[in-house]
């Protein structure tokens, strides 16, 4: 019987039960004194475990170089562990981004054909009752009617005929709150007597909301006053106009 060399106190525990069974120098040593043939002990209480490179190497795991083997072998595995979880991590990253690219790349496609979708012209608000026409006159106005009424109720959105953009929002004596757009074509269109601006400036698209029906300024009720001024000039009847560019009013 070899003399027994005192154990050095190193006890490893495998954090992770899935993962190979690293026996101690004195577990091996204990297996050799007792006769157990130590690769089939190992694999017979872990199944297919991975058998220490001392055992494997027929090195007496007893000795020091067992130990430092062994040492070595659970020092590899444990790098390669941390290796291969950054990998995974790398890659998780990667397939996230590349679906958020793709996430993107179908709003934007979206978003065009939406775009493609939206007629040139539209109704400057969905529900009314057209009231004043086009060069009527009344007690209320100096002149003959310069656009066309359309009676709604206090807060109906008022939608931008089309594309363009929005050169003021502001009070302007009898048409109270006014926005005025100016089209692509050069037309003008006058949307008066809000009772809120919804936007004030910048680029507007066909049926963007602008501001609310109101009776601000010269008025006896909540309507919306409408002008259409081609080249910024003269108002003409708004109702023709509509029409000839596809708009049923
Ligand atoms: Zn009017």
């Amino acid at each position: 019987m070899p003399p027994r060399r005192p154990s050095r106190g190193r006890h490893r525990r495998p954090k992770n039960t899935g993962a190979p069974v690293y026996l101690t120098a004195a577990t091996l040593a204990t297996f050799a004194v007792s006769g157990v043939n130590v690769p089939g002990a190992i694999g017979a209480s872990r199944g297919s475990g991975t058998v220490p490179v001392a055992a494997s190497l027929g090195v007496r795991p007893s000795t020091q170089l067992g130990a430092a083997a062994d040492e070595l072998h659970s020092r590899v595995a444990e790098q390669e562990s941390v290796r291969a979880s950054r990998l995974r991590a790398t890659q998780a990253l990667a397939v996230q981004r590349l679906a958020e690219i793709a996430r993107k790349e179908a709003q934007r496609r979206a978003k065009e054909a939406r775009e493609r979708a939206r007629p040139t012209w539209v109704k400057p608000i969905l529900n009314y009752r057209l009231t004043a026409g086009f060069g009527q006159s009344s007690y209320l106005w100096s002149h003959a009617h310069t656009g066309q009424d359309f009676a709604a109720p206090v807060g109906t959105p008022v939608r931008t005929i089309g594309a363009g953009r929005i050169v003021s929002a502001d009070w302007d004596g009898a048409y109270g709150r006014k926005i005025v757009v100016l089209h692509p074509d050069g037309t003008v269109t006058w949307y008066a007597h809000l009772s809120a601006f919804v936007r004030t400036s910048g680029t507007v698209q066909a049926g963007d909301v602008i501001g609310r029906v109101g009776s601000t300024g010269n008025t006896t009720g909540p309507h919306l006053h409408f002008e259409v001024r081609p080249g910024d000039g003269d108002p003409i009847n708004p109702l023709p106009w509509l029409r000839a560019h596809g708009v049923r009013v």
